[in-house]
Parts: structure tokens; C-alpha cells; sequence
């Protein structure tokens, strides 16, 4: 339940789905879910669902990892990402696989130190964890490449804009209640915005926790 094997049949829906992009797909094809949720729930990480974490947190459903990193990808090669809300690491793990260099801020202490445990066995030597309030960005990282938002909030926050790189793409589900995915890109000229799909996530906290 918990083999490569059922890792690809995953990877197959995913597609059926309409998930295009080889190079998120094979990311997820190579990051073992199961080891990022609870022993008890390990025989549904390859069901594409969003699942407990503790905390009143959520590993995202694969499908939206999926899409998202496809949107934010934009058939680019990516040079460094930030994603906001580490959570379990499992997204920061995928992304990894598929940017040079990535940093993934979290709030939550304790899920912070789940995360890094969780990472371990992995040994990805390109990715940071930070501690933070990650609405405020990591200025001394940024500029980045991509910004993907694994919360909520009423809207994009604004350092987020600014630590855009030009050409740089956002990636954020905004709302409070009804939720809608919001494609930002960094263009010369300014900035435009896509909205998506709606979808349901977790919401954006301040300070840390
Ligand atoms: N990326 C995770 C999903 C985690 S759920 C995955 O791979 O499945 C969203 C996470 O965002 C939660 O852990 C929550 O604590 C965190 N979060 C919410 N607001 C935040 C903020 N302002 N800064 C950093 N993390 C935040």
C-alpha cells in the first residue's frame, strides 16, 4: 500500500486529471507521501486527498500540489522557490525535485520540527526550513523565481509581491470562506493576476506559533 507501485498509480490519476507537466509528475512519483503523514493513515497517502497532520493542519490533496507546481512552473526551469507553510514538508520535498534551490517557512514550531524529522531520511541538500511568519516573505533569500502559498489569506500579502523576481511567478489560493486559486507573474511592467479554480485550504495565520 505503501510501494512505488502505488506511488505511480497515483501519478496515473494525476494525469487522467489533466496534470501535463513531466517534470512535476516525476517529482511526484519520487517522494515517498506515506512518510510524511501518521503510521495510521499511511495506507491512504496515495489517495488524492488532503489528510490530517496534527495542529488542525493538512497535508494538501496531490492533485492541487500537482496543479499548482504546474502553474507555477510554467514550463520554466525554476531557480529559487519559497513556499509558505511548510506544514509536514511533504510539498517542500516535491518542489525540491523540481527547483535548484528552495526555502519553505512555517509558523508552527512543533510542525516545523515534524517536518525536519520527517525530511531527514530524505537528505535533500537543496532545501532550507525556516521559522517565521511566512506572509512577511524571507527577505534575505529573495528575490524568488516562485512563490506558492500552501494557506489562505484575504488576499496575496504584499511582501510576497515584492520578493518576486522579475518573470517570477505566485502561486496562492486567496479567500476567506469561498477560496479561489490566484496565479500572480512579475512582469517588467508591474504585475497580473489569473483566477482559477476555487479550492479549499487551511487559512493563512499571522505571527508564529
Ligand atoms: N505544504 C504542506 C501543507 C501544509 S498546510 C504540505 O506539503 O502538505 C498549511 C501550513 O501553512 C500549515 O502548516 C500552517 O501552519 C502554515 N501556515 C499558515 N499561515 C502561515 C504563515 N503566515 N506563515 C507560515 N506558515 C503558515
Amino acid at each position: 500500500m505503501t510501494s512505488q507501485r502505488t506511488r505511480m498509480r497515483m501519478v496515473e490519476r494525476l494525469r487522467e486529471k489533466g496534470v501535463k507537466d513531466e517534470t512535476v509528475l516525476a517529482a511526484m512519483a519520487h517522494v515517498p507521501r506515506h512518510l510524511f503523514v501518521e503510521e495510521a493513515l499511511a495506507h491512504r497517502a496515495y489517495e488524492d486527498t488532503a489528510l490530517p497532520i496534527g495542529f488542525e493542519q493538512t497535508i494538501s490533496q496531490p492533485f492541487v500540489v500537482a496543479l499548482m507546481l504546474q502553474l507555477m512552473r510554467g514550463d520554466r526551469s525554476l531557480g529559487r522557490v519559497l513556499e509558505v507553510g511548510t506544514g509536514c514538508g511533504y510539498q517542500a520535498a516535491v518542489l525540491s525535485a523540481v527547483a535548484k534551490e528552495v526555502y519553505s517557512i512555517e509558523r508552527i514550531a512543533q510542525l516545523l520540527e515534524k517536518a525536519r524529522a520527517n525530511l531527514r531520511p530524505l537528505r535533500i541538500p537543496n532545501l532550507r526550513l525556516a521559522y517565521g511568519d511566512g506572509a512577511k516573505g524571507l527577505l534575505d533569500a529573495a528575490p524568488f523565481d516562485g512563490i506558492i502559498l500552501a494557506a489562505a489569506g484575504a488576499e496575496v500579502p504584499k511582501p510576497l509581491l515584492e520578493q518576486l523576481a522579475p518573470g517570477g511567478r505566485l502561486i496562492a489560493p486567496v479567500g476567506i470562506g469561498e477560496q479561489e486559486l490566484v496565479l500572480v507573474e512579475r512582469t517588467p511592467k508591474g504585475y497580473t493576476e489569473q483566477r482559477l479554480s476555487a479550492v479549499k485550504f487551511v487559512p493563512l495565520r499571522e505571527g508564529k506559533q
